[in-house]
């Protein structure tokens, strides 16, 4: 039996971004201390860590200076390199494991390993070349949507193919040598589950939540997810289908197409916690960051309940474009609360913040949130 990690220990977080940030303040307020590794500094994560090491991730000797500072190394993102959680691993233990992250940082690998699971995924062909392409697209008909296999995120490095004359140029505006073609699923809506599963196999799951994207990035996410009964059972179980099959010591979220027909598709898994998961520190009783706290440390999982209907806002570098928002029009909602990661600059699409509400149902959650952020606009 692995002795559980205590509060006192120092936890270590590869990337440093917002998912590290309120990682490490539920990490804080736990009583642990937490040393973040990333390329960069004075970042959202450093700003409230008690160590912000500055490294590249192929550093090695730097990667191991900082797993031997620290008990149990996490990531927030999934592109760190398999070599830095090699490393990592020769010191104490990587949770999710290297071999997670691995299946999960490639489209076609991820997938690949959901459906040998017997697990539903969106129909997909790998494609290597134009002429892979055209045949990919016989199989799967028109329109596709063709994905780089490594390093995708919020949209990036995807195009929807319309018609077979734009195959050529789709393929040549990806620009990789390998490429993952999926049908383009006329969904009636997205849904997410974040689950957390425990080093001794302890299950918790939150959701259905339901998301709503824009430009292909997360705009509005609200839970409970508008879905039947039935379809939030059947989430669950494959949520905890894939964390089981890829033995997830950790934070992983599921993001599925609903079809007209009810039907249940997985889109993508990250083996972290999760934007649509936000919502969980104001709505929960525990929240997706102290659940990986505590399943990376060996302790139990927190109870998953939902304490309020609730919806969430991403706040994009957009709505600093007007000038400094009217924080205080927001605020003036007495259910709502605010997050911000520290950013300095607000760029268009860059994720500065999000808001959450707590309502009566989830209609007036959203309504609020949306009205609230648009708030944030006013002069
Ligand atoms: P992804 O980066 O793969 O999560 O894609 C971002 C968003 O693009 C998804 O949340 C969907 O809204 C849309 N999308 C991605 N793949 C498909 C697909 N196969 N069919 C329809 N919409 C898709």
């Amino acid at each position: 039996m692995t002795k559980p990690i205590l509060p006192g220990a120092t936890l270590g977080v590869l990337g440093s971004g917002q998912l590290g940030r309120m990682f490490t303040i539920a990490a804080r307020r736990l009583g642990y201390r937490v040393h973040v590794l990333s390329p960069d500094h004075e970042t959202p994560t450093g700003q409230v860590a008690d160590l912000e090491i500055q490294a590249d991730y192929h550093d090695l000797d730097r990667v191991a200076e900082f797993a031997k500072g620290v008990s149990v190394v996490t990531f927030e993102f999934e592109n760190v390199p398999a070599e830095t959680t090699e490393v990592c691993n020769r010191f104490g233990p990587v949770r999710p494991a290297g071999s997670v992250l691995y299946t999960s940082q490639n489209r076609l690998r991820e997938k690949t390993f959901l459906r040998d699971a017997g697990l539903p995924v969106t129909p997909f062909v790998s494609v290597t070349s134009v002429d892979e392409l055209l045949a990919g697209l016989k199989k799967q008909g028109i329109p596709s949507v063709l994905k780089t296999a490594d390093w995708g995120y919020d949209g990036k490095g995807q195009v929807v193919i319309r018609s077979v004359d734009a195959a050529a140029t789709a393929w040549a505006s990806l620009n990789v040598p390998k490429a993952i073609l999926e049908s383009f699923i006329d969904f009636d809506c997205e849904i997410s589950v974040v689950a957390a599963r425990g080093l001794d196999g302890q299950f918790v799951s939150y959701g259905p939540i339901g998301n709503a994207h824009h430009n292909h990035i997360l705009d509005v996410s609200v839970c409970p997810a508008r879905v039947p009964a039935s379809v939030a059972k059947q989430a669950i179980e494959i949520a905890r289908a894939v964390v089981e099959s890829l033995n997830v010591v950790g934070v992983l979220c599921v993001e599925f197409f609903v079809t007209r027909s009810g039907e249940l598709l997985i889109n993508e898994t990250a083996p972290r916690p999760h934007n649509s998961g936000h919502l969980t520190i104001d709505a929960h009783v525990t929240c997706q960051f102290e659940q990986q706290v505590r399943a990376i440390c060996g302790l139990p999982l927190g109870s998953s309940e939902l304490r309020s209907p609730s919806a969430m806002a991403n706040l994009l570098g957009d709505v600093w474009e007007p000038g400094e928002p009217n924080w205080p029009a927001a605020l003036a909602h007495p259910n709502l609360k605010l997050h911000l990661y520290g950013k300095q600059a607000a760029r268009i699409g860059r994720k500065m913040g999000h808001l959450t509400v707590l309502s009566d149902n989830v209609d007036e959650a959203e309504q609020t949130a949306r009205a609230a952020r648009d708030a944030l606009m006013w002069r």
